[in-house]
C-alpha cells in the first residue's frame, strides 16, 4: 500500500523547481515530492487537484496545471487571492511546500478519445484544462477536431500567452477573446466576454465533447449557449469550485445537493448537476 493510500490526509514535503509569472497575480510552480515512492512517479489527470499546505497558514485547493512531467513533476498555476496563495509568491526555487493528493474527478479525455474536443475557458480556469491541451497536443491523431476558446478580463489577465504557438503546431485552433482592452494596449482578437466567440466554434452537437471552467457565472452563460445549439447536458463537462477543507468527503465543506465536490468532483457531466448547483442553469 503506498504511503498516500494508507493516510489520504498526510501532506509530504514536494520542492520548488522552476517559478515561471504567468501574469500581474498568477503563477506557475513546478513541483517535485521530496521523498518517498512518489517522488519519481507521482501520478494523476488532468482535472484533478492537489491540497497546498503551508505550515502555519493554511491549505488551499489547487488544480495540477499539466500532464505528469517525466521525472515525477507536476505544475500548480496559482492567482495570488488570499493567505495562503500570496504566501505561496514569496517562495523562490529549491524552497519546500506540503501537498495531498491527487484528488477528484478528472477531465474525459479517454472518453473524448476518436471524437472532437471543444474546450471553454475563462481566466484561471484555463489551468486545470492546460494538461487537457498538452495530451491533445502531443496525441494530437487520437483526437478529431480540437478547438479552445479562451477569454479573460483583459490582455494582461491571459495565462500561457508563451505556449500558444506550441498549441497552434500542435494542431489546436485557439480563438482568444477579452472582456476589455486598456487604453494603450495591442490586441488584435475578439473583444467581447467569452460567449461572443461561441459561434466560431466548428465542433458539433453529438460528435464531441465539451470541456468548460471558469467562474461559475461565465459557465452558467456559455453551458446556456451550448444547450440553445443542440449539445446534450451529458456531452458538458463543467469543473465546480466550492470552498474545501478536507478534499477527500470528510469535512463536508463543499458538499451540494448531497455530492461533495471534493470526491464526486470537480469535473462532472452537466447532466449531473442540471438543477442542482443553484448558480447554474
Ligand atoms: C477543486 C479546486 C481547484 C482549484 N484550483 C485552483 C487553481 O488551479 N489555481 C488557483 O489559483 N486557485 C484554485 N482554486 C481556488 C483556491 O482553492 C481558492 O482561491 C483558495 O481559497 C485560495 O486559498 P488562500 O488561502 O490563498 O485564499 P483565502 O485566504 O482562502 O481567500 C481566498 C478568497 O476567498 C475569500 N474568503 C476567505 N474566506 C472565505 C469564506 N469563508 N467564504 C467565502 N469567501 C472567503 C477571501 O476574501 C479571498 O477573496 C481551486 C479551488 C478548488 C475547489
Amino acid at each position: 500500500m503506498s504511503r498516500h493510500a494508507a493516510n489520504p490526509l498526510k501532506p509530504e514535503p514536494a520542492v520548488i523547481k522552476a517559478i515561471r509569472q504567468e501574469t500581474y497575480d498568477t503563477t506557475t510552480y513546478t513541483m517535485g515530492f521530496r521523498e518517498g515512492e512518489r517522488a519519481n512517479r507521482f501520478s494523476f489527470e488532468p482535472g484533478q487537484f492537489n491540497m497546498l499546505t503551508l505550515w502555519g497558514i493554511g491549505e488551499a485547493a489547487i488544480s495540477l496545471s499539466s500532464l505528469p512531467g517525466g521525472n515525477g513533476t507536476f505544475d500548480h498555476t496559482v492567482r495570488s487571492v488570499g493567505d495562503v496563495t500570496n504566501a505561496l509568491r514569496r517562495l523562490k526555487v529549491g524552497d519546500t511546500v506540503w501537498a495531498r493528493g491527487p484528488y477528484g474527478t478528472p477531465w474525459p479525455l479517454k472518453e473524448a478519445r476518436g471524437r472532437d474536443l471543444l474546450i471553454i475557458a475563462g481566466g484561471i480556469g484555463l489551468a486545470p484544462l492546460r494538461g487537457v491541451i498538452q495530451a491533445v497536443t502531443s496525441r494530437r491523431s487520437d483526437f478529431g477536431k480540437a478547438e479552445l476558446l479562451y477569454g479573460a478580463r483583459t490582455p494582461a489577465d491571459l495565462l500561457y500567452t508563451t505556449e500558444f504557438d506550441d498549441w497552434r503546431r500542435g494542431g489546436l485552433s485557439l480563438t482568444l477573446t477579452v472582456d476589455a482592452v486598456p487604453e494603450g494596449a495591442r490586441w488584435e482578437h475578439n473583444v467581447g466576454v467569452v460567449t461572443t466567440v461561441m459561434d466560431r466554434a466548428t465542433v458539433r452537437p453529438g460528435g464531441g465533447v465539451v470541456m468548460v471552467c471558469g467562474p461559475e457565472i461565465m459557465m452558467k452563460f456559455v453551458v446556456k449557449e451550448l444547450l440553445a445549439r443542440g449539445f446534450r447536458p451529458g456531452e458538458i463537462f463543467v469543473s465546480l469550485e466550492r470552498r474545501m477543507e478536507c478534499g477527500v468527503r470528510v469535512c463536508g465543506r463543499c458538499q451540494f445537493d448531497g455530492r461533495f465536490v471534493c470526491r464526486d468532483g470537480p469535473v462532472l457531466p452537466y447532466s449531473d448537476i442540471k438543477g442542482r448547483v443553484g448558480t447554474m442553469l
